[in-house]
C-alpha cells in the first residue's frame, strides 16, 4: 500500500470547510500538508496567506488543490504547475475554455497530472443511471435545477460578476451528469438567460440542445428545491433525482442514496489514482454548453437582486 500524498488546499471558503477539508481528513490516500489563504485557515494545519511563498517552501507537497472561484483560479494553477506540482482543480475548471486548454498543455509539457474536477459525476446514481441508458433510445430529456442562491452562495458577490457564471454555476453540475449519462454528445440550439438589472450574469436560464433535449435552471427557488434530471426512452422513463444521487426507473427507486457527502471523497480517490498512474482527466463538455448559452442565448433583463 503506498504511503499517503501531501495536498495544499488552496482558497479556504465555503466548498473547501464544507466537503475538501471533511473528504481528506477521511482520506486513506492523503494528508491536508498545508493551506493558502488570504484570510481562511484550517485548524491545526500550517497555513500560508501566499501562493508563491508556500510554493517555495513546501517542496514536499506534490500536489495543489484549487478551491477558489474560477476567475482566480488559473494564475494559481499555472503558479503550481510551473513548480512542479500536480493539479486538481474545482468545478468549473477555469473562467473561460482557453484557460483550461492552457493549463492541459503545460500539465502535458511537464509530465503532471491536471484533473478537471466535477463533483456531480460521482454522485452516486450518475453511473448507474449511465449504464441503464447505455442500450436505449433517447426520446427526450429535461433537466430541472431550482435553487435558492441566498442559500447556497450566501453574500457571494463573485457569483454574480463576469466569470462568475451566475446560475451556470450550480447549472454546470446538471450539465456536467447530463454529459456524463446521455450515450451520444448533444449541442445547444437555443436559449433564454434572464439577468438581473444590476448583475453581470443570468439568475435564471432555459436551454435547448438538439436531441429533443431541455434544461430550466433558476436561483430564485424558495422553498422545496429542485436538481432532477428526467430521460425518456424507447424503454421506459428514467428520473435522477437530489444532484443525481438518487436514481428512479419508471417511478421506482432502483439505486443510490440521498447524500451528498460520497462525492468529494470519490474525487480525492480518482485523483489519487490519476497521479499513481500518470495521467490526466480534463473534460470540458458541460463548460462547453455554458460558453454556448453564453454566445447564443437571447437575454432577458428581469428584476434586481440583492443578497
Ligand atoms: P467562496 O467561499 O466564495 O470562495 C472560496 C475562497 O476562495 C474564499 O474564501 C477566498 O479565501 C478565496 N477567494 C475568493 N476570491 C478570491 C480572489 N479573487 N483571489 C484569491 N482568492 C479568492 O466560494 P465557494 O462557494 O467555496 O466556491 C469555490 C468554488 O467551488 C467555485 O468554483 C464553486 O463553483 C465551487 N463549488 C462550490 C460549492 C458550494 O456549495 N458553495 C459546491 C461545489 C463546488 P480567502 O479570502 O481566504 O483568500
Amino acid at each position: 500500500m503506498p504511503g499517503k500524498m501531501k495536498v495544499a488546499l488552496v482558497g479556504i471558503g465555503k466548498i473547501a470547510l464544507d466537503q475538501h477539508v471533511p473528504a481528506l481528513d477521511a482520506s486513506p490516500d492523503w494528508t491536508l500538508a498545508c493551506t493558502v489563504s488570504r484570510k481562511g485557515e484550517v485548524e491545526g494545519v500550517e497555513a500560508f496567506t501566499d501562493m508563491a511563498a508556500m510554493l517555495a517552501a513546501r517542496q514536499d507537497v506534490q500536489v495543489v488543490s484549487l478551491a477558489l472561484p474560477p476567475v482566480p483560479r488559473f494564475a494559481y494553477a499555472e503558479a503550481a504547475l510551473k513548480a512542479g506540482r500536480h493539479v486538481m482543480l474545482e468545478k468549473p475548471p477555469g473562467a473561460t475554455l482557453a484557460e483550461v486548454h492552457a493549463l492541459e498543455a503545460l500539465a502535458r509539457a511537464r509530465g503532471l497530472t491536471l484533473y478537471a474536477t466535477w463533483h456531480s459525476r460521482m454522485a452516486h446514481a450518475v453511473a448507474p443511471a449511465r449504464d441503464w441508458l447505455q442500450d436505449k433510445v433517447i426520446q427526450s430529456a429535461h433537466i430541472t435545477w431550482r435553487e435558492d442562491v441566498r442559500k447556497w452562495h450566501p453574500g457571494q458577490d463573485w457569483v454574480f460578476e463576469p466569470g462568475g457564471m451566475g446560475v451556470f454555476d450550480p447549472g454546470i453540475n446538471a450539465l456536467s451528469i447530463l454529459t456524463e449519462i446521455l450515450p451520444a454528445p448533444i449541442h445547444l440550439t437555443g436559449a433564454e438567460l434572464e439577468f438581473p438589472g444590476n448583475r453581470q450574469t443570468p439568475i435564471a436560464a432555459q436551454l435547448r440542445f438538439s436531441g429533443n433535449v431541455t434544461a430550466e435552471f433558476d436561483w430564485r427557488q424558495e422553498g422545496p428545491q429542485t436538481w432532477d434530471i428526467r430521460v425518456e426512452t424507447d424503454r421506459g422513463g428514467l428520473d435522477l433525482r437530489m444532484g443525481g444521487n438518487v436514481l428512479e426507473i419508471d417511478g421506482v427507486v432502483q439505486a443510490g442514496q440521498n447524500s451528498i457527502m460520497g462525492e468529494y471523497p470519490a474525487l480525492y480517490a480518482r485523483m489519487a489514482s490519476l497521479v499513481r498512474e500518470g495521467e490526466s482527466e480534463v473534460d470540458l463538455a458541460p463548460m462547453v454548453h455554458v460558453s454556448d448559452a453564453m454566445t447564443l442565448g437571447r437575454r432577458v433583463v428581469v428584476e434586481d437582486f440583492h443578497f
